[in-house]
């Protein structure tokens, strides 16, 4: 597999984003992109969205304020 393959092959749906917290009334969990998070819809959450991140990158702006050095 090329690199630019890798890239592609990556899921970028709700259940991989580092956005997604668990809670609300369904399975599907919250979505904290917004400053209240709001309930992910069934029709998104294998999707995803343009505001997808990195589960990783979530932990460091949220340990660290997004600052490593
Ligand atoms: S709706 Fe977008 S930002 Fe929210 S959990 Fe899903 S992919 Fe992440």
């Amino acid at each position: 597999m090329q690199p630019k393959d890798q890239k592609k092959s990556k899921t970028h749906n709700c259940w991989d984003c580092g956005l997604r917290k668990k809670g609300g009334v369904n399975a599907f969990g919250l979505c904290a992109w917004w400053d209240e998070p709001k309930e992910i819809p069934s029709n998104i959450v294998d999707k995803g969205c343009k505001f997808w991140r990195d589960e990783h990158v979530q932990y460091i702006i949220e340990k660290y304020n997004g600052k490593l050095i």
